[in-house]
């Protein structure tokens, strides 16, 4: 095997494009109206980055944002995000003061939280949304809980500590069936918190999945994730089927071309990069167009079969996105690795840069 060209600097990069992403939020919005969206924003919005997300988001009318922890609700307010957020995924080291003062909404699923908030001696109620666990079993007060933690929270909300907003559930989405069972519990503890006097200005329940496929799961907002990234959250269906457009393109440079007995290129993109080893045996990406099967995954480098055609140091491979030029889709490298998209694009390394068009 020949090395006919020098490796050249490494750089893969992931191009989120926005304009797919207002794209998304707007068609489902329109498909959830008038409930709302409040988009989901965690995990650095999926991978793609928080704050160019969070503004798109909002441009295509997102009303609110899931944050997921207060710390990057924070990060947001500081950017000059002003919409209502919402963060539900406490510690013991949260700090729900500088959370409460900065107006970001907390998902209660405990007592010790509503303790902590009293403790904080925040300059203004917290706002909290009242969350019950349907069958999740993660992340919210069980049934027996449940009407303990309303009391609480009406207590502390007769003293000005908090103000109730919302009571809100998870849909595990793993069937339809065990969905509606779920949404028959979460509206019986609704109606359990409000013989206890509760009010609620807002209900919510479904994320992507139920949001598109349960409308009477959909309540006052759909806590819209995955799918504004344009990936489908069903098993059955593509994206490009529900009218969405993936977001996130990961491209990576042929670094080496070899023109020995076989033909490959090797690209400056591995496993260290996210790129799920466990996909190798099916996996293919795209360079000028045209599919190439992946022959190795390394961890910071991955080669690929080139056939007969041309290829030269300093091409770009896609190895996923919109599935417009030969490449798959991140739902398609899913499925080879036998995990499901929001993985794919999420587990892409901090190290890849993100740039952004659109
Ligand atoms: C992640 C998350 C969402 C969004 O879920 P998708 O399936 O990605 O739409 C909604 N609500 C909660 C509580 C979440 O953790």
């Amino acid at each position: 095997m020949t090395i006919t060209d020098a490796i050249a600097e490494p750089v893969p990069q992931a191009v989120i494009d926005l304009a797919a992403l207002r794209h998304n939020v707007s068609a489902l919005a329109k498909l959830f109206a008038p409930s709302e969206v409040m988009l989901a924003v965690k995990a650095d919005a999926y991978g793609h980055g928080l704050l160019p997300i969070a503004l798109a988001g909002i441009e295509a009318g997102a009303t609110s944002l899931a944050v997921l922890e207060i710390p990057a609700g924070l990060l947001l307010r500081h950017a000059g995000v002003t919409v209502p957020m919402l963060a539900w995924l406490h510690g013991s080291k949260t700090d729900f003061r500088a959370g409460i003062e900065a107006d970001i909404e907390l998902g209660i699923s405990a007592r010790w939280q509503l303790d902590a908030i009293a403790a904080a001696g925040a300059d203004r109620p917290a706002v909290i949304h009242l969350k019950v666990d349907t069958g999740l079993s993660r992340n919210g007060a069980t049934l027996e809980e449940w009407p303990g933690l309303v009391q609480s929270a009406l207590e502390l909300q007769s003293q000005g500590v908090v103000h109730i907003r919302a009571a809100w559930s998870h849909l595990a989405d793993a069937s339809i069936q065990d969905d509606e069972i779920a949404l028959a519990e979460f509206r019986r503890a609704v109606l359990v918190a409000e013989k206890l006097g509760a009010t609620f200005e807002v209900l919510h329940l479904a994320a992507s999945s139920a949001g598109i496929r349960m409308p009477e799961a959909r309540f006052d907002l759909v806590r819209l994730g995955i799918a504004a990234y344009g990936i489908s959250p069903f098993d059955d269906s593509t994206g490009a089927e529900l009218g969405l457009v993936p977001v996130m393109r990961l491209e990576a440079p042929v670094t080496e071309v070899h023109v020995g007995g076989s033909r490959n290129a090797r690209l400056g993109i591995g496993y260290a990069d996210g790129i799920p080893t466990l996909g190798i045996a099916k996996a293919h990406v795209a360079i000028g167009g045209i599919r190439r099967q992946v022959i190795a995954i390394e961890a910071d480098s991955m080669l690929v079969d080139i056939g007969t055609d041309r290829v030269d140091v300093g091409d770009t491979a896609i190895v996923f996105g919109p599935g417009v030029n030969g490449e798959p889709i991140a739902e398609k490298w899913a499925d080879w690795a036998e995990t499901i998209g929001d993985e794919m694009v999420t587990g892409v390394a901090s190290r890849v840069p993100r740039s952004y068009i659109g």
